[in-house]
């Protein structure tokens, strides 16, 4: 078992395969340029499959691929496939690009759920925020999945001016699509110009809910990050992910290991701690690993607190979110 000190059992693991994407959405790239990792400083295949296989000795029952995008690395199939063999629930979140061109690998792996970003239901906008006109092909891609009956989570992150007022629009999406839209909070990472007026919170998402529909709340999951909603008549649902404004890190039970084998014990750690350095010098991770999430902070990682009208995103010190993998 992975404990934190806050008696946390730790049995979830996001690995992100790179720092690479496909698009480049303005809120999760850093503002300066970004370079991108240089291949040797990731972890490699059979790398991936033997920490993952540590993880899961120590009781990880779940694991999600991220990134980046996970499905621009070349060897992403043999990746999805060597961990398929794993005794664990596999996923992934993914901007969609390329989910057709995986699709039977998916279908191998049993993957049986993924989460798919996207933003707004309007071709113009996805061009703005994604600078790419792939907008046809990722809907194309959700449609792909449904029919080979994988669930799919729509993730939006909410911003204002920007497509809140599309909210009303993707629980229409719901009526007749097995679809969960998870509404995201907006999150300051390094370099993605954060400011506290941009957060649209889970109450405003509410209310503008309320605006069109009647929700009723849903019984949610132990270790849930997402609060669930249901519209009566809808075959799908919707969520909201309220880390700035009612964050659940009491019963966080996620762990993070980044594209370069660095393990994050928080979404917001300033620290880190380094696998792939001692894993390639033949020493044991473990005493790592366990080192790392004992040091978990009890919120947020210990770099903010109180009202998120209030946090100065320049105190923060964390790597960009194309860097750790949401
Ligand atoms: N490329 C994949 C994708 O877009 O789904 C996986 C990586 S992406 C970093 C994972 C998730 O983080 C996406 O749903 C994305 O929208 C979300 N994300 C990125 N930056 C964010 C931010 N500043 N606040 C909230 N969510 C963010
Ligand atoms: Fe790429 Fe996903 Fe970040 Fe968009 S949110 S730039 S698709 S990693």
């Amino acid at each position: 078992m992975i404990r934190d000190s806050f008696n946390r059992i730790h049995n979830y693991l996001r690995i992100s395969l790179t720092d690479n994407c496909n698009l480049r959405c303005f809120y999760c790239m850093p503002e300066e340029d970004h370079e991108f990792t240089q291949a040797f400083k990731l972890m490699q295949p059979s790398e991936i499959e033997s920490l993952a296989k540590t993880f899961v000795t120590e009781g990880v029952t779940k694991i999600k691929l991220t990134g980046g995008e996970p499905l621009v690395r070349k060897d992403a199939a043999q990746i999805i496939l060597s961990l398929a063999k794993l005794p664990v629930e596999l996923s992934l979140t993914t901007n969609g690009a390329r989910v057709h061109d995986f699709i039977s690998v998916l279908l191998q792996a049993k993957i049986k759920s993924i989460n798919i970003s996207l933003d707004t239901l309007i071709a113009d906008k996805f061009h703005t925020i994604t600078r790419r006109d792939i907008f046809k092909q990722v809907k194309a891609n959700v449609d792909l999945l449904l029919q080979h009956n994988i669930t799919v989570k729509i993730n939006v992150v909410v911003m204002k001016g920007l497509n809140d007022m599309e909210i009303v629009d993707f629980i229409a999406w719901t009526k007749d699509s097995p679809l969960e839209v998870r509404f995201i909070e907006f999150m300051p990472f390094s370099g993605n110009r954060w400011t506290s007026n941009q957060v649209v919170s889970l109450e405003e998402i509410l209310t503008l809910v309320a605006s069109r529909y009647e929700y009723l709340p849903l019984q949610g999951g132990l270790n849930d990050t997402a609060k669930h909603y249901q519209i009566a008549g809808h075959v799908g649902s919707f969520a909201i992910i309220s880390t700035m404004s009612a964050p659940f890190c009491s019963t966080c039970n996620r762990m993070r290991l980044t594209a370069d084998g660095k393990l994050k014990n928080c979404l917001f750690s300033e620290s880190e701690t380094d696998l792939l350095g001692p894993l390639r010098n033949g020493e044991d991770v473990l005493p790592l690993i366990h080192q790392c999430i004992g040091d978990k902070a009890k919120a947020l990682g210990g770099q903010f607190s109180g009202l998120f009208e209030h946090i100065d995103a320049s105190t923060i010190h964390n790597r960009s979110m194309i860097t750790i993998g949401g």
